[in-house]
């Protein structure tokens, strides 16, 4: 295997030739949830033992991700995985020459009695408190993307446990249909950064995944009053805005005005119309 020898010795991701890389072993890891709880495990042997980990382990010749994702939960923690989505993938390449590809997935259920094992400790954990601390270095940096339902892609080189170098791309783009799902007017690119802080989504990605987004026709661009471009989801009914000139909040506002087929004059004829109402918002009048 050629490529696993040219990249023995590597110590940056940009010196490896990733889409001709091939890993010596590909393996996958599952993470079981429960309302805010993720299953994890203590890992008795193996690759990374006594390191906190969630359950999984090498493919079989010939066996697909998914199956071994089952396989592997079952034989660590004696219970069924279901429900399982995929949720992206990392490659590690190891300096002393060995490397491998590993698959993420989650599930929503299992089936079966959760127990000890020769292989694990099961662990049901906080989602808010995962021991990043007692676990691989890279976990920190994918495993959020991964739980909150992104297909993170990582490229990691490591010496022993220790990481040496990484890349991590993101696709923000469910993160950013998501919080424009759920606030209460149109959001420019900052403000929609803004309210993503935490889950280490930048603001260029934002950017890229609004763009996206129009390009998909999921979501539209709107203007208000000459202040830049702020977003909002296509499938939103007929309403209007209420821009706060304190905080440049615009506020969705349903409901519609009557009467405005009688301001036009004869032989023009009406196609649309825009509203929007200024004053300030309700924050911003109790602080003033
Ligand atoms: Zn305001
Ligand atoms: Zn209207």
């Amino acid at each position: 295997m050629p490529a696993v020898r040219e990249a023995a010795g590597k110590t940056k991701v940009a010196d490896i030739d990733w889409p001709t890389w091939r890993a010596v072993d590909r393996a996958t890891l599952t993470f079981v949830l429960q309302g805010t709880r993720v299953l994890l495990i203590r890992k008795k042997r193996g690759l990374g033992a006594g390191k906190v980990n969630g359950p999984g382990g090498r493919l079989e010749p010939g066996e697909e991700a998914i199956d071994c994702a089952v396989r592997e939960v079952e034989e660590e923690l004696g219970i069924t995985p279901l429900g399982l989505e995929y949720r992206g993938e990392n490659l590690f390449q190891f300096v002393d020459g060995y490397s491998i590809h590993v698959y993420a997935f989650t599930a929503s259920r299992y089936r079966g009695e959760l127990r000890e094992t020769e292989e694990a400790t099961p662990l049901w954990t906080d989602l808010d408190s995962i021991p990043y601390d007692e676990m691989w270095e890279d976990d920190r940096l994918w495993l959020p993307h991964s739980l909150g339902g992104l297909t993170p892609q990582g490229r990691y080189i490591f010496d022993g446990d220790r990481m040496l170098d990484w890349e991590l791309e993101v696709d923000g783009k469910l993160y950013v249909l998501r919080a424009l799902a759920e606030a209460d007017g149109p959001l420019s690119a900052r403000e929609l950064w803004s309210r993503l802080s935490g889950t280490g989504v930048g603001l260029a990605t934002v950017y890229r995944a609004l763009q996206r987004g129009v390009e998909e026709g999921m979501l539209e661009s709107v203007e208000l009053l000459g202040g830049g471009a702020r977003y909002e989801p296509k499938d939103r009914e007929h309403h209007h805005y209420f821009l706060c000139s304190t905080c440049d909040h615009a506020f969705d506002l349903y409901g519609c005005v009557d009467g405005l087929e009688s301001l036009v004059p004869d032989g023009f004829r009406l196609t649309g119309h825009e509203v929007v109402l200024l004053g300030t918002c309700d924050a911003c009048g109790d602080a003033a």
